[in-house]
Order: structure tokens, then sequence, then C-alpha cells
């Protein structure tokens, strides 16, 4: 029978190689040198359809990382990820390749891909320095550029990080093509039912829709609706979220961080 996915596993192995290697701050972990400490050596090269490619032989291992990633973030999340198949997965696979779908993997892939993808956000940016560094503020432009400068890490997993280590309530939300790709919500929505069909049209009046419209997408949150964007939350005392749109316009996607006011 195949195990089940064990997510707090996952993040419990990325920690315990910062208490291994004593790293205080993110700036001491080097990716590629950890890499190596765990036997593995990180080569960039040509990859037709995946982004990274592992290979193990025993205790040694080659992780290949396509050249087609030009983002510093996304190259150190395609590491991560690689150290995330190498910690978790000995037993299990000698030889895998990892999409760009499944480098931020949450629904749909494998139990390997979000395996290795939950320890990647949880060793680059563990819950307790996200914690400490966002300090309470609330994710405006400002604070997730000022996570990702300081985690060195791309706006999709910052912004995906911020939502899910809140004890608040966090939606986080990916749109493509005006539509909603996937998103996830904070553990503080759970009780509230809260459910949002993929591929959802975004409503008309929030800012992410403003980008699809080719039009300027406001840079500060705004107010909106709040069944617009995410139905009827039974116990939710509030007619209206926040919004914060964070276009990614080489992608043609865009990322909304909603919170209630
Ligand atoms: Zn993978």
């Amino acid at each position: 029978m195949c195990p089940k996915l064990n997510r707090t596993l996952a993040a419990a192995e990325a920690l315990k190689l910062w208490r291994l290697y004593g790293f205080t701050s993110p700036k001491q972990l080097v990716i590629e040198s950890l890499a190596m400490a765990r036997g593995m050596l990180v080569m960039d090269g040509q990859l037709d359809s995946s982004a990274a490619r592992l290979v193990r032989s025993g205790d040694i291992g080659i992780a290949r990382i396509s050249d087609r990633i030009r983002e510093p973030g996304r190259r150190k999340f395609a590491i991560a990820h690689e150290i995330g198949h190498w910690e978790l997965h000995k037993n299990q696979s000698q030889l895998l390749a990892c999409t760009d779908e499944d480098m931020l993997a949450r629904y749909g892939a494998s139990r390997l891909e979000i395996e290795a993808s939950i320890f990647a956000c949880s060793l680059l940016m563990p819950e307790h320095l996200v914690v400490e560094r966002a300090g309470g503020r609330r994710p405006t432009k400002t604070v997730i550029d000022d996570l990702c400068s300081y985690f060195g890490t791309t706006l999709t997993a910052t912004a995906l990080r911020f939502a899910e280590t809140s004890n608040d309530y966090y939606v986080f939300v990916l749109s493509e093509n005006n539509r909603i790709r996937w998103w996830r919500a904070s553990d503080s929505f759970g009780e509230h039912e809260l459910w949002i069909d993929n591929s959802t049209v975004l409503p008309r009046n929030s800012a992410a829709a403003c980008f699809f419209r080719g039009e300027a997408v406001p840079t500060e949150p705004q107010p909106i609706d709040l069944v617009a964007w995410l139905n009827n939350l039974p116990g939710i005392d509030s007619d209206t979220v926040i919004e914060q749109a964070f276009p990614l316009p080489a992608y043609g996607q865009v990322i909304s961080l909603l919170w209630l006011p």
C-alpha cells in the first residue's frame, strides 16, 4: 500500500537541516552548498520538458536544473524541491523528473511532488522566521517584497507561504486567463466551509480582473464584496474582503491575497 501524504514530516525534515547546520537566518543557507553537504551535486543544463531532474546512486546524486529557469528565486526553489526528494524519498525513487507544475504542487500532483514542495517551502521559509519577519503586518506589496528579498524567494512562493503560516484569515489565489487556477486558505478558514471551484471566472470588480482586461492593477489593497470572491461563509461577520493583487506579467498570472478587514 502506498504511504499517505505526510505534510508534517516533510516540514519537520526541512527544519531538521536548519538545526543540523546551525542556520539562524536565510542568508546562511546557501542552497547549492547545502545540496552538496547532503551528497547531491547541482548542475544547470538543458532539459526538455522538466524543470529539474534528480538521479540518485546510493549516497550520491545529481540534481540537474533547467537552464530555462531564469529567476534566481525559482531556481533556488527548484533545488530546494530536489533536496526534498533527496531527503524524503530515498527508498521510493532513484530517478525523478519534476515539472514546473510540481514545483509549487498543492493539488492534483503526486504525493512525492507535494511533499517535496512542502519541504522546499519550509526549508527556504521556516514558519517561525516568516511570522517574525512579517511582524503582524498585512501582506501589502511592500511587506511581500520585503519577505521576498529577506528569504530570496519568488513572489508566488512567498505569498503562499505568508497565507499558510498565518493564524489569521487569508486566502491565496492564483489566476490565469481571468479564471482561478488554484487557491489555498489559511487554516482559520477550515471551520467556515470555504470552497472555491477552480476555473471560476474572477469577480469583475476584483483587482486581479483588471490585469486580464489590460487595465492598471491597483498597487494598494482594495476592499471588495466578500460574496463575490468567497461565496457565502457561515460564521464570518463581514461583507467585504481586502484584496492585494500581485501581477506576474511574465507568466500571464496574477496572485491575489485576500483577508478580512
Ligand atoms: Zn519533484
